[in-house]
């Protein structure tokens, strides 16, 4: 569910009108819903109630600071990727103790800045890396908390660019070489193991791979605390799927997935962290853009819009579908025809949908592509010089502009010309 609805015939975001946006912002941007963001946050908050836990917001969905600011308000941590997105949730205010470094390349920089800074646990994915994790740690005068992340060989089910637990992913350690590796964080002074780290990949629609994990976690829960390790945190990742459209099966919710960490995890005692990213943020988001041109192609008609892969890569990179509908409302009956709709981008991937139908429409009229709060605005470019679009955050009948679109100016200075030239 969301807050995306017709009301009287337009698609409003809460109670701002998606046309109102429009003609204060210009098209295309993206824009967010505080209730729905919110509302998301609390379906997994509520989901781990009765357990010791902290949702981890995996900010690399859609790290836009307004956005962490909304959730970090209403009790999340956040789950980074990066140096920048370490200062980036510091700058939005979350404590250091309430965020969590993942990746499989922190570089020695990065992990000084997050020691210097505050974490809450570096979730280390190589024996190469926790040396390093060590090394910065004993030259800073700190302990460093640490989780290992195991792979734990299982198959998500999922697109493969977005399937982390496989043995031949470069995630994490395989869970057959964890005892060694823990032993060998042990006899390290500058770190402290706290615990155990999995995420196996992302857009999963099913329960059972994640099951099939948490049971591998649990198993190694009981081994390496017998061998003198005190496990007392599972880090189980995000990753559970979203509907990208209204008509296919509904992945789990997020109630069913909470039932299944207490049910194979619960007995353990342990603190549960979750990092859910795509969840939270990607039915929280529309893109809106604007038909620029429908053209008439010899066998099919095409609608032209000013928004383009570099603004919403997910269908050009993953084969991604997402529905888009007219923010004015379709009258009742009205006879849909199918259109390729596109960007003016000069490539033939810079097509969002084939044969897509939709009522008619022309020059002038505003579309929104649904399900595009997650991996959307992170991932856009500035690619044939087109400017990083706006995003806008609603909240009730309020909205703010959260990033601007940047000027040609700003775009164009960025460049610097060597003095031969
Ligand atoms: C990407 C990622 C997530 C979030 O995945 P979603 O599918 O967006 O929930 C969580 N943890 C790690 C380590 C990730 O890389």
């Amino acid at each position: 569910m969301d807050h995306f609805l017709y009301r009287d015939g337009a698609l409003f975001a809460e109670d701002v009108p998606i046309s109102e946006i429009a003609a204060a912002v210009g098209t295309p941007f993206y824009v967010y819903s505080t209730a729905t963001l919110l509302r998301h946050f609390k379906l997994f908050d509520d989901a781990l109630e009765g357990t010791d836990h902290l949702v981890c917001y995996a900010m690399k969905a859609a790290s836009n600071q307004a956005i962490l600011k909304t959730l970090a308000q209403a009790g999340a941590g956040m789950d980074v990727v990066s140096g920048g997105e370490y200062m980036r949730a510091k700058a939005a205010g979350v404590p250091g103790a309430r965020i969590v470094f993942s990746g499989v390349g922190k570089t020695a920089d990065e992990i000084r800045t997050a020691l210097t800074g505050g974490i809450r646990q570096f979730n280390v994915e190589s024996e190469p890396e926790m040396q390093v994790i060590n090394a910065v740690a004993l030259e800073l005068g700190k302990v460093a908390p640490i989780t290992v992340r195991v792979n734990p060989d299982v198959d998500a089910k999922t697109h493969a660019k977005i399937a982390t637990g496989k043995s031949e992913n470069k995630f994490g350690i395989p869970i057959s070489r964890a005892r060694e590796v823990y032993a060998l964080a042990a006899s390290l002074p500058g770190l402290e193991v706290i615990g155990i780290d999995v995420h196996i990949g992302s857009q999963l629609t099913e329960l059972e791979p994640f099951e099939l994990a948490y049971n591998k976690v649990a198993e190694l829960t009981e081994r390496l605390r017998s061998e003198g390790h005190n496990i007392r945190r599972l880090d189980l990742g995000g990753g559970l799927g979203i509907p990208y459209t209204r008509s296919n099966d509904a992945p789990p919710l997020p109630v069913e997935y909470g039932a299944m960490i207490k049910k194979t995890l619960g007995h353990l005692g342990c603190e549960i962290e979750i990092e859910p990213g795509r969840l939270i943020a990607g039915n929280a988001g529309l893109m809106v853009s604007k038909v620029i041109y429908v053209k008439s192609g010899e066998d099919r008609d095409f609608l032209i819009l000013d928004g383009a892969m570099n603004d919403l890569i997910r269908p050009a990179m993953y084969e991604a579908h997402h529905d888009i509908v007219a923010v004015e409302e379709p009258a009742v009956g009205v006879e849909q025809r199918p259109y390729d709709i596109v960007g003016p981008v000069c490539e033939s991937g810079d097509t969002f949908a084939k044969q897509r139908n939709m009522p008619p429409l022309k020059s002038g009229d505003l579309i929104a592509f649904r399900s595009a709060g997650a991996y959307g605005a992170v991932m856009s470019s500035e690619y044939n010089t087109r400017p990083l679009i706006p995003e806008v955050l609603v909240n009730g009948d309020q909205f703010a502009v959260i990033r601007e679109r940047p000027s040609f100016d700003e775009i164009i200075n960025r460049d610097t010309i060597p003095e031969w030239l």
